[in-house]
């Protein structure tokens, strides 16, 4: 019993934080929308030349109270607070604006992603807001890709098959996001409008640590090749890395190797156009 207490009080606090930072934060998430406290770094893709063919947006929050507080945190808070939304809308408006920055700079074959929430693909305004804006600020949809996760169209198969096909027909594309860390089932890979195939940095890391783990990288590299499907692998951090996933097949790498995230002046500032 005494023992009982002593860990009710040692976890209590500490849950209390916890939550009280959640709190806060998701209370700050529309506020630091409106006051500027957001905003996109982007990472570049490589194809084997490597040479740049696009880039990630990745969203970055400094608050003032805070400081910087990581996407894993404040998108999981966005998510259970229901203001994941509101940052999505945030991100699509700001990436479609900088697409034009981005293309002059490197050209109309660039390929621009955005990363998706699960609670995304259940709101039936996404599509058509990316309809509106495609058209209000002239976007060439084929510069534009769609990141999201084995969870994300697992949870909603239908719906999030529906949005995939409508993203395909628009003329967009879809990546399948941190491939191999879900659970679902390969067969799904055969049934969704799927162009691109994300292996997830874990897989990138396991090459070369044992001969078991490298074949598992390779046959999932294989296994999207004869799906067809467009290749990105993501944390490449090493040459040896970057050499067996090219000698594999690779089509895109994407890795602090060949440039961390970095604000889009800094972008443009740092590569040139291939
Ligand atoms: P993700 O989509 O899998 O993004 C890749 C993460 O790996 C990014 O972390 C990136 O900075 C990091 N990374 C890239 N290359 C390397 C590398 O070579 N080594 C290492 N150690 N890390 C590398 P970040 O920016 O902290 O984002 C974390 C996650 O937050 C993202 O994972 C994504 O799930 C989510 N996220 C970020 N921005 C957004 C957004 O705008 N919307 C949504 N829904 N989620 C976002
Ligand atoms: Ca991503
Ligand atoms: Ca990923
Ligand atoms: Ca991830």
């Amino acid at each position: 019993k005494v023992e009982g207490k002593n860990t009710h009080t040692i976890f209590v606090p500490e849950m209390m934080e916890d939550n009280k930072r959640k709190l806060l934060l998701a209370n700050k998430i529309i506020p630091g929308l409106k006051d500027g406290e957001f905003s996109l770094y982007y990472q570049p893709k490589v194809n084997p030349y490597e040479e740049i063919v696009g880039f990630e947006a990745l969203l970055r929050w400094n608050s003032p109270e805070f400081g910087f507080v990581s996407p894993v945190e404040f998108i999981s808070i966005a998510e259970q607070s229901g203001k994941i939304n509101e940052i999505t809308y945030w991100v699509l408006e700001s990436v479609l604006r900088d697409s034009a920055t981005l293309i002059e700079h490197f050209g109309s074959k660039l390929s621009i992603s955005l990363n998706l929430s699960v609670h995304d693909l259940r709101n039936p305004k996404l599509f058509e807001d990316i309809v509106r804006l495609y058209k209000e600020l002239d976007i060439d949809a084929r510069c534009i890709e769609y990141e999201v996760t084995e969870s994300t169209y697992l949870e909603n198969f239908d719906m999030a098959n529906e949005f995939f096909g409508k993203i395909k027909d628009l003329g967009s594309f879809i990546a399948l996001d941190d491939f191999g860390t879900g659970y679902s089932s390969l067969s799904y890979l055969t049934q969704i409008e799927l162009h691109t195939l994300k292996i997830d940095k874990q897989f990138v890391d396991n090459l070369g640590v044992s001969k078991r783990s490298t074949l598992v990288t390779k046959t999932i590299i294989e296994m999207a090749k004869q799906l067809n499907l467009n290749i990105c692998a993501e944390g490449v951090e090493t040459r040896e890395q970057t050499d067996f996933l090219i000698a594999n097949g690779c089509h895109q790498l994407q890795g602090y190797l060949f440039g961390k995230p970095a604000p889009l002046k800094a972008i443009l500032n740092t590569f040139t156009k291939r």
